[in-house]
């Protein structure tokens, strides 16, 4: 199932990740691809601080892995931005399974994990109209199917 959702300016994209918020259970991975400034960052605040996170969440590039737990949040999450992985075979050595255990993973650049992306994964492509506005198309698993659209 592919579905379309559309984010006209920040605030919708913060909202989307706060549906997500809602939404989201210990073992899920949402993958959010899209260019450089397409929107991944903000729309996983958005989730992080519906989950419960005070302040911004600072982008996690320069980490790869920046993982949140309670009391921070709500449910343990671990942020992921596979930007600057070039082959999918490194990313092996993050251990992104051991956070799937009682938590969640949202991971920027998915496709940078090739086919070892989970086959449950939610995944979201961002892409900026000619307006700016933002589409997301997501690609919607067995896993998600009734907990989409998200709002
Ligand atoms: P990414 O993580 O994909 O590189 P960021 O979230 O860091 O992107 O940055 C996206 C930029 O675009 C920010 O300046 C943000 O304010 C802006 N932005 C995010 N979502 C939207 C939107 N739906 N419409 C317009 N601008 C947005
Ligand atoms: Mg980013």
């Amino acid at each position: 199932m592919a579905d379309t959702l559309f984010a006209p300016d920040e605030s919708a994209m913060h909202a989307i990740g706060a549906a997500l918020a809602a939404r989201i259970r210990p073992g899920d991975v949402i993958g959010l691809s899209g260019g450089l400034g397409a929107g991944k960052t903000t729309l996983t605040r958005g989730l992080l601080s519906a989950l419960g996170l005070a302040g911004e969440a600072p982008s996690p590039s320069f980490a790869i892995v920046q993982p949140y737990d309670p009391p921070l949040v709500r449910m343990p999450v671990a942020h992921v931005d596979l930007y600057r992985i070039d082959e999918p075979e490194d990313v092996e050595e993050l251990g992104l399974d051991e956070y799937l255990e009682d938590g969640a993973l949202v991971i920027e650049w998915p496709g940078r994990m090739g086919n070892r992306i989970w086959p449950d994964a939610l995944l979201l492509d961002i892409a900026v109209e000619p307006d700016g506005a933002r589409r997301l198309t997501a690609t919607v698993p067995f896993a998600w199917r009734d907990r989409w659209p998200p709002l």
